[in-house]
C-alpha cells in the first residue's frame, strides 16, 4: 500500500519515534506547528476518522489511553491539544488516521 505513515511504521521511511507498542506508533511531526508536535497513529491502516467503526474502535480507545503518557513523557505538564483532521475541508494531507499532539506553549484560543 502506498501510504506514507505505513512506510514510517515499517521503517521504510525514517522518523523520530517517541513511542511504539504492538498496535500504536508515535513520532515527531516533520513540520512542527508548536514547540512539541507529535503524531500518534494506529499500526493498522485506517484512512481517516471516517474509517472508524465498531470493528476497529478498540484501537482508537487504545490510542487515547496512550496519548497522556506520550504527552507526559514529552514534558507537556501544562496541557496540550489533540487534533485529527478528517477529509479535504479539514486539510487532511496524509490518508492514514492520525492524532496530532500539540503543546509546549500557550496555544491559540482559536482552533480554525
Ligand atoms: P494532516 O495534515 O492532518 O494530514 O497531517 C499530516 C502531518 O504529517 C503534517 O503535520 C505533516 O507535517 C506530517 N508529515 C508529513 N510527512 C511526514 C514525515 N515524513 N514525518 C513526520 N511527519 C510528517
Amino acid at each position: 500500500m502506498d501510504c506514507l505513515f505505513c512506510k514510517i511504521i515499517n521503517g521504510d521511511i525514517p522518523s523520530k519515534k517517541v513511542y511504539e507498542d504492538e498496535s500504536v506508533f508515535a513520532f515527531y511531526d516533520i513540520a512542527p506547528q508548536a514547540p512539541v508536535h507529535i503524531l500518534v497513529i494506529p499500526k493498522v491502516h485506517i484512512p481517516s476518522m471516517d474509517g472508524i467503526s465498531a470493528d476497529n474502535a478498540d484501537i482508537v480507545a487504545k490510542i487515547f489511553t496512550v496519548i497522556p503518557k506520550i504527552a507526559s513523557d514529552a514534558g507537556l505538564t501544562n496541557g496540550y491539544r489533540v487534533i485529527s483532521n478528517c477529509g479535504d475541508d479539514a486539510c487532511q494531507s496524509v490518508k492514514h488516521l492520525h492524532f496530532h499532539i500539540l503543546g509546549g506553549a500557550q496555544l491559540s484560543e482559536k482552533m480554525a
